[in-house]
């Protein structure tokens, strides 16, 4: 299985990835708003599953819960 992306991946600091969304540093990134995630992001490979790929961060699984500053709202 693909390793879980990190927070501290120096790669995923300046994105302000975590993999719990509510805990993103709202101070650096006020664009996140409630209810975004990973799992509602265009972006998110894994459906309906508590992990899956993100192309942004390839070989690294992210969570459903998860959220980086270039969310993209699914349609
Ligand atoms: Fe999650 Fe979307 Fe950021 Fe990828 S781009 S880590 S799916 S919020």
């Amino acid at each position: 299985a693909q390793a879980m992306l990190s927070p501290t991946d120096p790669q995923v600091v300046a994105l302000g990835y975590h993999p719990d969304a509510s805990k993103v540093d709202k101070t650096k990134f006020p664009k996140y708003a409630a209810p975004q995630a990973c799992g509602n992001c265009a972006l998110y490979q894994g459906g309906t599953a508590a992990t899956g790929g993100c192309p942004l961060y390839p070989g690294k699984q992210v969570s459903i819960k998860g959220w980086c500053s270039a969310y993209n709202k699914k349609a």
